[in-house]
């Protein structure tokens, strides 16, 4: 389904995700890919492509659970700090052209606004800090508090019992194709990707779900 055929008489409800959907994807892979793979090569005396192994084998064995996205785990994991790495990189940590203007019109249209995001409670509160938009939201629903990540059926349950979001009122943006799939199987109908989430990378394709190149098409009742 692509943007134009949103019927926003409605919809009440607006979910988005955080990392690669509001926010440059930049920062998280320059922690994973480099600065954090580089640390794990120095602390462990081993080459980098080494310590990338590690971490990639660890990322497929937690492929879709919350330990993926936990700086608990992959602290204990690999014996770093977590938080420190991602303090060392914060000011990369920047909106996607054209978000905040969208968070701006969708308030402004009445709409209500749900964070949904699998980040963790610390990276999550950091980056709301310095992107200024927690003030957009209504409801922050984060995988850690609700204990089960977006890719897990139980995380939309409880969602939208906490929320009381109706899913068929309900657009879900998210750069996640995994999260899209789980949330079309809870029902939401509306579910849309995200073309580019990290503004260095190229931009990718889905046979599946309508992936958004810019985040300015958006526009709330606009006949
Ligand atoms: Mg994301």
């Amino acid at each position: 389904m692509s943007l134009s055929k949103i019927i926003w008489d409605d919809i009440n409800t607006v979910i988005f995700d955080m990392d690669g959907t509001l926010l440059d994807l930049h920062f998280d892979h320059q922690v994973w890919s480099h600065l954090l793979p580089a640390k794990l090569a120095k602390k462990n005396d081993i080459d980098i492509l080494s310590a990338k192994k590690i971490i990639e084998d660890l990322l497929e064995q937690n492929k879709k659970t919350l330990n993926w996205y936990s700086l608990t785990y992959w602290s204990k994991a690999l014996g770093l700090s977590l938080a420190g790495v991602e303090n060392e990189l914060d000011s990369l940590i920047c909106l996607r052209n054209g978000a905040q203007p969208l968070l701006e019109r969708l308030n402004q249209s009445g709409l209500t606004l749900t964070l949904a995001t699998n980040a963790a409670l610390k990276s999550m509160n950091r980056k709301l800090e310095i992107t200024g938009i927690r003030k957009y939201f209504h409801h922050i629903c984060n995988a850690h508090e609700i204990g089960y990540c977006k890719e897990e059926m139980p995380f939309w349950t409880k969602l939208s019992k906490d929320t009381e979001c109706k899913f068929e009122n309900t657009i879900l943006i998210d750069d996640n194709l995994d999260v899209l799939e789980t949330a079309r199987i809870c029902g939401i109908k509306n579910t849309f990707g995200i073309a580019r989430p990290n503004s260095h990378h190229e931009e990718k394709k889905s046979s599946e779900f309508y992936l958004i190149e810019n985040l300015d098409d958006i526009k709330p009742n606009e006949d």
